[in-house]
């Protein structure tokens, strides 16, 4: 804990810790409305895993959808978050519904950010889902507009793993577009500091309240007062090996999509040194990762061909489920695990971020290829008598256009990436090919325990004055569910704009 009473190097109103779209979206909404406001981030790019995303984002009933005349509307995502979830979390819920529309006009007032809906299906088949979804994303951002900032957004994950930086010509798009478009108001309204290589370690505490934080920087720790409230925005613990073993999260910090040794749950440690609370630690956003050369993950959905082995060459899942049910399937299974898909690469996924290619893959040893399934069998260590019959099987049910066992290509979303076909593309034309798949995530989904202002609770459920927490610093009001594309990024900026509104009451 930092020591009260010590001078402070600089006063803001509000601090926020972390520059993810929640952090962003809460630093708009306070600097917008007069306060000073600090960003730190622990890094020297802003937008952490939120800069990597698609930028779908999950607000329902807002003015978007509504432009687009699809018919969503805050009852129907109730309906539909109410079946999936329960009433556990009514009280957040109710204030995600009631914020989306006012959050999504509040953004759009602002000239430097619009959005547009994008079709992306709902992951449940569940009453109140949308088909075709109800999520957005912004619309690109001409790197001019940005200026000198664009370098301070992090870059695209293929170029950030290869330390290649950014492509200055390109418009910002997607998770970039989004946290550009975030850092161009913030910027505009001249009440917002941006501050990287910051990175919060401790809380200061005077008289029972949060009154400022303590971050580390290359000159040493600095002590930043916040007037009104510190906003924890910092990402989850998807990096930290350490707490991920303490908590018994599947996956691996060396498998997470998010950025290299930036979210190592330093938020939720500093607030629970101060008595904060927490739950569903053991929680993540799961997804299938297919490794590639560098030996990390990408991101793969939607699979079009092909079929996934465990380590006993059997199948056990409907390939095409929404990632984090895959996820969740790897989670319960044996390893290792394979795609296994033939010349004609229909198993390539739909998405995979980064992008993959079959030819590099193959060249750098990752991917297996082969002239027979006995030799892939044999250079993969599965066993060629239960690959053999589980492709077999398979190319059965792709002759027939249904998965007797999985019903693989039944639901709205797997047909989403297949163009309404089942997406069962069979494997028997050599060569063959084998691509590792692991269980990956896009953050951990556990952390401090917030109440429905996003005020950080202690172990007697009580507000911790002067503290907020959003995004995956805060645990999900959606628990163990990913309802649909865009609730990470949606949730986290609902939240953050609450809190928001908390510290001006
Ligand atoms: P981040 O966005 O990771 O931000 C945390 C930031 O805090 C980082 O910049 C980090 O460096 C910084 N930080 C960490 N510790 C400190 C510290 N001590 N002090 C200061 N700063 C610190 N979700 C969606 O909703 N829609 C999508 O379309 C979507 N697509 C995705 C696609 C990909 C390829 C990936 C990888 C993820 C996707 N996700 C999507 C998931 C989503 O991006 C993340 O779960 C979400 O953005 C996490 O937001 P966050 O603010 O909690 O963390």
């Amino acid at each position: 804990m930092g020591n009260a009473g010590e001078s402070w190097d600089d006063e803001y109103d509000v601090v926020v810790a972390g520059s993810g779209a929640g952090a962003m979206a809460g630093a708009l909404a306070a600097a917008s409305g007069g306060l000073r406001t600090a960003v730190l981030e622990k890094t020297g790019v802003l937008g952490g895993t939120s800069a990597y995303s698609g930028s779908a984002i999950w607000l329902p009933g807002t003015r978007v959808q509504e432009r687009a005349g699809i018919g969503d509307s805050a009852g129907s995502a109730r309906t539909y978050l109410r079946a999936l979830i329960g009433d556990g979390t009514a009280a957040h819920r109710e204030a995600f519904l009631e914020t989306a529309p006012e959050l999504v006009e509040f953004l759009e007032r602002d000239p430097a950010i619009e959005f547009e809906f994008q079709p992306f299906p709902d992951y449940y088949d569940a009453p109140g889902r949308m088909d075709m979804g109800r999520s957005f994303v912004p619309l690109p951002l001409p790197a001019e507009r940005l200026g000198e900032r664009a370098g301070l957004v992090r870059p695209p994950v293929d170029r950030d793993r290869a330390g290649r930086g950014h492509s200055a010509s390109k418009p910002l798009v997607q998770g970039r577009a989004l946290i550009g478009r975030l850092l161009l108001a913030i910027t505009e309204t001249g009440n917002g500091d941006v501050r990287t290589g910051t990175a919060l370690t401790d809380l200061v505490v005077e008289d029972g309240r949060v009154t400022g934080v303590v971050a580390a920087t290359a000159d040493g720790p600095v002590r930043l007062r916040a007037r009104r409230g510190v906003l924890l925005a910092a990402g989850g613990f998807e990096s930290s090996a350490e707490l991920r073993g303490e908590r018994a999260v599947p996956g691996g910090a060396g498998w997470t999509m998010a950025p290299d040794g930036a979210n190592t749950g330093d938020a939720i440690t500093a607030a629970t040194a101060i008595g904060a609370a927490t739950g569903l630690l053991d929680q993540a956003w799961f997804c299938p990762g297919v490794l590639t050369p560098d030996g990390l993950p990408a991101f793969t959905l939607g699979f079009r061909g092909g079929l996934i082995v465990d380590g006993a060459g059997r199948r056990f899942a409907n390939e095409s489920l929404p990632y984090d049910q895959m996820g969740r399937r790897l989670a319960a299974a044996e390893g290792p695990f394979h795609l296994i898909f033939d010349a004609r690469s229909k198993g390539l996924p739909a998405i995979s971020v980064p992008p993959v290619a079959l030819e590099e893959q193959v060249a750098s040893g990752r991917w297996i290829e082969a002239g027979s399934l006995a030799e892939l069998a044999a250079r993969t260590g599965l066993p060629a008598d239960a690959l053999a019959a589980t492709v077999e099987r398979f190319n059965g049910f792709a002759a027939k256009g249904v998965d007797e066992d999985f019903h693989r290509g039944e639901d709205p979303y797997d047909l989403f990436f297949t163009g309404g076909k089942p997406g069962l593309g069979p494997v028997g034309e050599p060569p063959y090919y084998a691509a590792e798949i692991v269980l990956s995530d896009l953050g951990t989904k556990g952390g401090l325990r917030t109440d429905p202002d996003a005020r950080v609770l202690d172990g007697s459920d009580r507000p911790v004055p002067g503290l907020y927490a959003a995004g995956n610093t805060s645990a999900s009001f959606t628990g163990p569910v990913y309802p649909g594309p865009g609730i990470p990024i949606g949730s986290a900026m609902a939240f953050a704009y609450r809190a928001v509104q908390d510290m001006r009451r």
